[in-house]
C-alpha cells in the first residue's frame, strides 16, 4: 500500500472529523489535510498528562513524528497499538497540505498490520537486536517526511525475520546494519579491494576505506580479520543465510565488531542500544 493523501479539505469540513479541542482550533487556522500511511513505530515520547509523540518510519512520508491523544490512559486500544515495533496503518489529520512541516501531525486511527513488538519484548537478546535496529532505522532517516523505501522495507522485513526467531538475533541485527549501509550509499566491500577493485578475498580491512582493501591499498589501521569472518559478512550482506547460520561464534563476534566499526564511522557516534546486544 502507497502513501494516499485520502482527503484535503477546508477547515469547516475538517472540524467534524475530530473530537478534540485542540484539532478544531487548528481546522479553523485554514486548510487541513488527511493523510494514510502504514509504518513502523520507532519510539514513543511521553506529552502531557495523556498523549504522547510517535516517531514512525512509513512507507510513503519516511520518517514521521505525530501526536497520539489520549493514548497513555488505560483502556486506549488505539495506544496499545502504537507500541514501539509494531507495524501499523495509520491516518494522520495535518495542517496545510503536506503531512510534515506545519507543526506535529495527529495521529488519529490506526490499525494493526502486524504486532512485531510480541515476539521481540519477551526475549532479551531479540529485544536488544530489535531496539538497535529501531535506532538505526532512525539515525539513517534523518529528514522527516522524506520517503525512504528501501529503509523501510528493510525494518519490516529485519523485524519479521526477529520476531518469528528464524535466525539468531545478533546475525539479524548484522544483516540489517550491513543492508542498511549497502541502501544509504555505503555498501561495505567484504572481497574485491575497496579502492582499487583487485578482486578477492583480499587480507586486510580499513572502515575508512570502505572495507577489504588489497595489500596495495591498506592504509595505517587495517586490520587482518578472518577469512571466514569476511565470509559471513559477505553472507549477511547478500542473505546467504545457509552460510551464516553455520558460522562459528568467534567469526560472528568478530564479523559484529567490523560492522559496528563500519557503522559508527559512517554515523559519526555511536549507537547507544548497540551497547546492549548480546555478542
Ligand atoms: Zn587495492
Amino acid at each position: 500500500m502507497g502513501a494516499v493523501k485520502t482527503a484535503h479539505t477546508n477547515g469547516v469540513a475538517a472540524r467534524g472529523r475530530t473530537r478534540s479541542g485542540r484539532s478544531r482550533a487548528w481546522a479553523r487556522m485554514g486548510v487541513m489535510s488527511l493523510f494514510r500511511d502504514d509504518g513502523i513505530v520507532l519510539r514513543t515520547q511521553k506529552l502531557g498528562e495523556a498523549d504522547r509523540i510517535i516517531t514512525l518510519l512509513t512507507r510513503g512520508h519516511g520518517r514521521v513524528r505525530a501526536v497520539a491523544r489520549g493514548v497513555r490512559r488505560t483502556k486506549s486500544k488505539f495506544g496499545a497499538r502504537l507500541e514501539p515495533f509494531s507495524h501499523v496503518d495509520v491516518q494522520f489529520f495535518a495542517r496545510g497540505s503536506e503531512l510534515v512541516g506545519r507543526g506535529l501531525p495527529l495521529c488519529t486511527q490506526s490499525e494493526t498490520i502486524a504486532p512485531y513488538g510480541g515476539g521481540i519484548v519477551t526475549d532479551y537478546a531479540r529485544y536488544t537486536a530489535g531496539t538497535a535496529m529501531l535506532e538505526t532505522a532512525e539515525r539513517f532517516t534523518d529528514h522527516e517526511g522524506e520517503p525512504a523505501v528501501q529503509q523501510y522495507l528493510l525494518l519490516v522485513g529485519g523485524l519479521r525475520t526477529l520476531a518469528r526467531g528464524e535466525h539468531a538475533p545478533h546475525l539479524v541485527l548484522d544483516a540489517f546494519l550491513l543492508r542498511s549501509l549497502a541502501v544509504n550509499g555505503y555498501a561495505p566491500s567484504f572481497g574485491d579491494c575497496a579502492k582499487c577493485g583487485m578482486p578477492g578475498p583480499n587480507r586486510f580491512f580499513s572502515v575508512a576505506s570502505g572495507g577489504s582493501v588489497c595489500v596495495d591499498c591498506r592504509v595505517p589501521g587495517s586490520v587482518v580479520p578472518s577469512p571466514q569472518t569476511l565470509v559471513l559478512l559477505g553472507a549477511l550482506l547478500t542473505g546467504d543465510w545457509e552460510t551464516a547460520d553455520a558460522c562459528e561464534p568467534r567469526y560472528v563476534r568478530e564479523g559484529s565488531g567490523l560492522v559496528s566499526a563500519y557503522l559508527h564511522w559512517h554515523l559519526e557516534r555511536g549507537l547507544r542500544s548497540l551497547r546492549y546486544v548480546e555478542k
